[in-house]
C-alpha cells in the first residue's frame, strides 16, 4: 500500500523533487526548519513543535521561491528529561549539525539560509547564526522571528509550553492529535530562564506552562494566518536589510 501522506506538491520545492528539478530551479534561499520531539503535557503529541514548524515552513514555501529543507525533528530538548517520549541532542551537536547543513548548501550556490526555529528550547540557535555570519561572508543566515500583531491568545506572557498558544495551533493544524479532555491550565511561578537550572518536570509536574484549557481551533487559525503573513514579509525584508548593511561594511 502506498504511503498516503507522500504526495507531490507542485507549489513546494522540497525533497520530494528530483535532482534534475533542483538543477533547473537553482534555489538561492533555503529554509531549515527545527522541530522537536518532547512531552507537551497529556493533551498534545510529543511532535507538536515539529508539526507546527512543518506547517509554517510549507506555507512559507508556497508563497516564496525557497528550497524547503526537511525539518530536523530532534533538537535540544533536555529540559524535558524525565518525561517519557522526549528525546534530544546536545547544544554542541545542534551547533555542528546546523553548521554542516549551511555549509553544504553554500557549496551548491545557496547564499541565504533561513533558520525557522520551532522550539523555544533551542537557545543556542542565536550564537550559531552569529558565528556562521561572522565566519562565512558569502552566505547570509537569518533567524526567522516573525512579529505577530494582535495575538488571539489571552494567557499571560511567558506561557511558553503546551499552553493556549501551542494547543490552539495544533487544534488548527492537526486536531485529531489533540486531547482537549486532558488539557489543563497552569501558572508557573518561574521565568523561562529557570530551564537553565532544572527540567520542566521539576518546575511544573504537568509539563504544561500556560492556559491550555482556553485553546480553540479558531484562535489557532487566526494565529497561523497572521504568523504566515508576518513570516513571508520578514524574510525578503531581512535579507534586503542585511544586503544593505553588509554592502556598506568594511569588516
Ligand atoms: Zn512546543
Amino acid at each position: 500500500m502506498p504511503l498516503p501522506s507522500i504526495q507531490p506538491d507542485p507549489e513546494i520545492l522540497d525533497h520530494r523533487r528530483s535532482t534534475v528539478e533542483f538543477a533547473t530551479a537553482k534555489p538561492d534561499i533555503a529554509l531549515l526548519p527545527l522541530g522537536a520531539t518532547e512531552q507537551h503535557g497529556a493533551h498534545l503529541p510529543c511532535g507538536t513543535d515539529t508539526f507546527a514548524v512543518d506547517y509554517l515552513a510549507d506555507e512559507i514555501a508556497r508563497r516564496l521561491p525557497v528550497w524547503r529543507l526537511p525539518t530536523i525533528p530532534i533538537t535540544v530538548s533536555h529540559m524535558h528529561r524525565g518525561s517519557p517520549g522526549s528525546v534530544w541532542i546536545t547544544n554542541t551537536t545542534l551547533i555542528a549539525v546546523v553548521k554542516d547543513i549551511v555549509l553544504s548548501l553554500r557549496s551548491q550556490g545557496v547564499s541565504r539560509v533561513v533558520i525557522v526555529n520551532g522550539h523555544g528550547g533551542n537557545f543556542v540557535v542565536r550564537p550559531i547564526i552569529q558565528d556562521l555570519n561572522r565566519d562565512y561572508l558569502d552566505v547570509h543566515v537569518m533567524l526567522l522571528e516573525p512579529v505577530v500583531r494582535e495575538s488571539p491568545f489571552t494567557e499571560p506572557p511567558g506561557s511558553i509550553h503546551a499552553g493556549e498558544s501551542e494547543t490552539s495551533r495544533l487544534l488548527h493544524i492537526a486536531p485529531a492529535l489533540v486531547r482537549m479532555d486532558r488539557a489543563v491550565s497552569t501558572d508557573v511561578p518561574y521565568s523561562q530562564s529557570f530551564l537553565l537550572y532544572a527540567p520542566i518536570a521539576d518546575l511544573e509536574p504537568s509539563g504544561v506552562w500556560g492556559h491550555a484549557a482556553d485553546a480553540t481551533a479558531e484562535k489557532g487559525r487566526l494565529y497561523e494566518e497572521r504568523l504566515i503573513a508576518a513570516a513571508v514579509e520578514a524574510i525578503p525584508a531581512t535579507f534586503a536589510a542585511i544586503d544593505r548593511i553588509v554592502g556598506q561594511s568594511s569588516r
